[in-house]
């Protein structure tokens, strides 16, 4: 009985973008898009690369249709400047 990897397809797509199978940023983007936006706020978040909402503390500002009047209007200018 052959041996599966629990990551099996996660390696074998690391794998592509090492052999130059397939172009790092298309492999990002196929991953990205197959992800909900929740899922990569989600995954952004976990890995700190998004901040909370710099006007209601929560994640708001990865969902747009729940965003609070503060993100929404932007009224200091957090979003803005920078
Ligand atoms: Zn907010």
């Amino acid at each position: 009985m052959k041996f599966k990897h629990p990551r099996q397809y996660t390696i074998k797509l690391l794998e592509m973008v090492d052999e130059g199978a397939i172009d790092p940023r298309k492999a990002l983007e196929l991953c990205l898009c197959y992800m909900g936006d929740r899922e990569v706020a989600d995954m952004m978040r976990t890995e700190q690369y998004l901040e909370d909402c710099y006007y209601c503390g929560g994640d708001c500002s990865s969902f747009e249709d729940h965003a609070c009047d503060g993100y929404l209007g932007d009224l200091d200018n957090q979003y803005r400047a920078a």
